[in-house]
């Protein structure tokens, strides 16, 4: 039996490669993929949500206007920066919410995957 090079064979999988590529520092193509950081301090979108449910509770009312109802309300992120800070976030309803990430150009990561629907 000979020496078999430890490596031979070896073959990476994406992540590994991708991970491989941060150690080295070529960057490049990591950057183009996922420039922006929509999630800020938080882990997921679900995170998120619990957290803020348990600061301020449920998003009951429209902040741009009281008069809007809906049988449920979101809280909208106001800087788009996701701090894990309750005066970054405001409860609206679907409607606003919807024309108020469309203003600022910026929805949900989620909302993007799952095609419009939180
Ligand atoms: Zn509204």
């Amino acid at each position: 039996m000979g020496h078999v090079p430890w490596n031979k064979g070896v073959k990476y999988t994406k992540e590994q490669k991708s991970k491989l590529n941060m150690d080295g520092l070529s960057l490049g193509h990591n950057l183009g993929e996922k420039h922006y950081k929509w999630k800020g301090d938080f882990a997921s979108y679900s995170a998120l949500h619990y957290w803020l449910a348990r600061q301020v509770g449920k998003a009951i009312y429209c902040s741009y206007d009281k008069k809007h109802t809906s049988t449920r309300y979101h809280w909208a992120n106001i800087s788009g920066q996701y701090k894990r800070d309750v005066s970054d976030f405001m409860s609206l309803c679907p409607s606003c919410h919807n024309k108020y990430d469309k203003i600022a150009q910026r929805g949900w990561a989620t909302r993007k995957e799952k095609g419009g629907v939180i």
